[in-house]
């Protein structure tokens, strides 16, 4: 059997690894040394060398994209197909799980995924069921609460909250918030793993089945498991099981939604004796932009250490460029995008990284004027737009009518006549006769709604039923088309003629396109599709959708950015307070997760890497002045090199021996060596101007603290 294939592009430790037959393995490397690259050829010599059945190998990834990408190698590698290979993310795979078992696991049929946006509006109805007060028990913090609770296999049940009254408070929410989904049959994403993980314990035979089926677990990104997830794994781990588990404790980023890194050494302990197989050769990027990274994480106290050397090419020095604001930020990134592919980059080699979602409006407004396609993960995709959403709560009504986030979400929507009031009287009888809300709307006059507000939510029942009907022994698209049709949202937008609601059609019939080119997994074949279609557009909605679009920038935030890599990297926004955030600050812990994030993006470039900061930037809704952020101090100055564009200087610049006093005051009156004085820098010199208006900054040479640029409008120089 010729086998070059498989092992020809792997050095030694990374062959070890492919090829080991110790029950449990570990690899222990840092960023770009090929761990994603020796999980996925170990399942292709699974399969092709030791003949193992791809239904015996389940293997976890970190994203769906990833799991596509995993597949689609294997498959390339292999020249077959590999129906039966389990390849998916933690939530995808319970998922999976919990749609072919769902009577074990005490769910209906057609249960539905609730996003978190569904989630928090849940939230915030039990709140004000139990009349609290939102500004003590504010909606994102309770859900986060309960999703925290759940991630470490905590149900509100299990809770003690003896003698404290905000705890308690606490879990009678978590209680009440459990209920609704139940009657609804919803759930949420933590609940998606916390329901597989009882039904481990509470199905012992099933799960006796699994442990026998998995011959082979193969686990990626292992620093960013939660303790849930842990148990998952080691509870489907039967004795016969092998476990390979791969990870870089530098690239642990996920610790503030309750990742625990030390799982790595737990299961080094627990599993003993395990494997460990160091790899040390960085595949990734240039020398120096290694050496840099390296240089950034070394500040970070608590780690492992590694060695990753490369023998790359040396490379361009890190660009590091200080914007006005972040316009202008935008502005010089795309610029450089845009000479790079006139250079023949390809478009989907540069990726625009940032710490905060909000950040990315600049950039997409800048790419968007000059008709640069580009792709946000991340923000807002396709499946969480609010037309979408709309359409798909159309859709999560007619299979399940019990979904009560979805009834909220439409019943009224567009307006037909159902007030507030209504809805709070429906609510309230809802939870006294414990029924979903659908199920309590349809004998309204019973109970003491008016005869207006019963019919008008009879109206309602009937349009639901009456698409449900047409929808019947449709295909999946066909039904689609038909409740979007029928629901009146298409009129509703219709009528509104701006471009806004004209892309909000277009989304919607989207939607129509998205069913009809959706095509289940193998193994869900046999589910209804409706069911399935609207879960995969529940768990996509975190990501990117597809790969078939044209080639585009990519936009995404450091979180999303783990485990890619690109040619050209922008680290943007790198400003204190930013990055690091203003909450990591305080906490050296927390500070050195912050740390970790930008080692992570750092490494995700091949060739070349530009950091960026705004020296002002408008943040929900004033605007700062910022410093740039530690992290660049950080970094070994020899790989650095800052660019400053000049062509914004419309001020003659201080030269010596030119006469200052000659020089023309700016229309706010300030000009080259002009005296002044700042509140918390004190005296000094103008030196230089740049810019006008807004954009306007200024060179000060302070006597106590050095040179500084400032922008006029909110430095508030004095002259003296
Ligand atoms: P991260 O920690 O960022 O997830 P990783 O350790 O998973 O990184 P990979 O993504 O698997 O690293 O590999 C990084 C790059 O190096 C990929 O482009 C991969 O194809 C390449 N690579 C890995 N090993 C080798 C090798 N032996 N020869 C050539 N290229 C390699
Ligand atoms: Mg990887």
């Amino acid at each position: 059997m010729d086998i070059s294939h498989l092992l020809d592009d792997l050095n030694p430790p990374q062959r070890e690894a492919v090829t080991s037959t110790s029950p449990a393995i570990m690899v222990i490397a840092g960023a770009g040394s090929g761990k994603t690259r020796v999980l996925t050829h170990r399942v292709s010599w699974l399969i092709e060398v030791e003949r193992l059945s791809p239904y015996s190998i389940l293997a976890v990834t970190f994203t769906n994209k990833a799991a596509a990408e995993m597949r689609g190698r294997i498959e390339t590698q292999l020249n077959m197909s590999t129906r039966g290979l389990w390849v998916g993310t933690f939530h995808s795979i319970a998922h999976r799980l919990l749609r072919m078992h769902w009577r074990e696991a005490g769910l209906p049929q057609q249960f539905q995924i609730l996003d978190s946006d569904d989630q928090k509006r849940l939230v915030k109805r039990v709140i004000r069921e139990r009349e609290l007060d939102p500004a003590h028990y504010p909606p994102p913090q309770v859900q986060w609460w309960i999703n925290n609770r759940k991630d470490e296999g905590l149900r509100a049940a299990n809770i003690d909250a003896e003698g404290d009254h905000y705890l308690s408070t606490m879990v009678q929410l978590y209680h009440d918030y459990e209920a609704a989904c139940e009657r609804g049959g919803m759930v949420d994403f933590a609940e998606l793993l916390l329901r597989s993980n009882e039904l481990w314990l509470n199905q012992p035979v099933l799960l006796k089945q699994y442990q026998e089926r998995f011959a082979h677990i193969l686990v990626d990104e292992f620093q960013d498991t939660n303790a849930l997830q842990y148990a998952w794994i080691r509870n489907l781990s039967g004795k016969d099981t092998q476990m390979f588990i791969v990870g870089d404790d530098d690239q642990a980023i996920y610790g503030w939604r309750g990742a625990l890194v030390e799982n790595i050494t737990r299961y080094e302990q627990e599993l003993a004796p395990v494997e460990v197989i160091k790899l040390e050769q960085n595949y990734r990027s240039t020398q120096t932009i290694l050496s840099a990274a390296n240089g950034l994480i070394e500040h970070n106290q608590e780690r492992h250490g590694k060695n990753l050397w490369s023998d790359g090419e040396e490379g361009e020095p890190i660009t590091l460029y200080a914007a006005f604001n972040e316009q202008e930020e935008a502005r010089y990134v795309i610029d450089q995008i845009e000479a790079s592919i006139a250079d023949g980059a390809d478009r989907d080699q540069s990726a625009i990284l940032y710490r905060s979602n909000s950040q990315s409006r600049a950039f997409e407004e800048l790419l968007m004027q000059r008709n640069i396609p580009y792709r946000v993960y991340g923000g807002l995709r396709f499946f969480e737009r609010a037309e979408v959403r709309d359409g798909l709560a159309y859709l999560r009504l007619v299979a399940n009518r019990n979904d009560d986030a979805a009834f909220e979400r439409v019943v009224n929507h567009p307006p037909r006549g159902i007030g507030n009031r209504t809805l709070e009287l429906l609510r309230a009888e809802a939870r006294r006769v414990n029924q979903s809300l659908w199920t309590t709307a349809q004998n309204g006059s019973a109970w003491g709604l008016s005869g207006r507000a019963a019919g008008a939510l009879q109206k309602f029942s009937e349009l639901i039923e009456e698409i449900a009907r047409e929808c019947a022994d449709t295909s999946l698209a066909d039904s689609i088309e038909t409740t979007i049709n029928r629901c009146g949202l298409l009129e509703h937008y219709a009528g509104q003629r701006s471009e806004k609601e004209q892309a909000r059609v277009e989304n919607l019939e989207e939607l129509v396109n998205a069913g009809s080119l959706y095509q289940p997994d193998d193994e869900e074949s046999e589910l209804d599709p409706l069911s399935t279609f609207l879960s995969h557009a529940a768990l996509e909605a975190g990501e990117n959708q597809g790969d078939a679009w044209e080639k585009c920038v990519q936009l995404m935030t450091l979180h999303s950015a783990k485990g890619l890599e690109f040619d050209q990297v922008f680290l943007t926004g790198m400003e204190e307070g930013l990055f690091p955030h203003s909450r990591s600050i305080e906490e050296p812990g927390r500070l050195e997760e912050e740390r970790r994030l930008c080692y992570v993006g750092m490494t995700r470039a091949r060739q070349t890497l530009c950091i960026t900061h705004a020296e002002a930037r408008r943040l929900h809704g004033d605007t700062r002045i910022t410093s740039p952020s530690r992290f660049i101090r950080e970094i070994p100055a020899d790989h650095l090199r800052e660019v400053r564009i000049r062509g914004q200087v419309e001020a003659p610049v201080y030269r010596p021996g030119s006469s200052l006093s000659s020089a023309q005051p700016t229309a706010n009156g300030l000009r080259l060596g002009q005296l002044v004085a700042h509140a918390k820098f004190g005296e000094g010199v103008i030196m230089d101007i740049e810019g006008d208006g807004s954009r306007q900054r200024v060179q000060v040479e302070f006597s106590e603290v050095g040179s500084k640029w400032l922008m006029t409008d909110y430095a508030n120089l004095q002259p003296q």
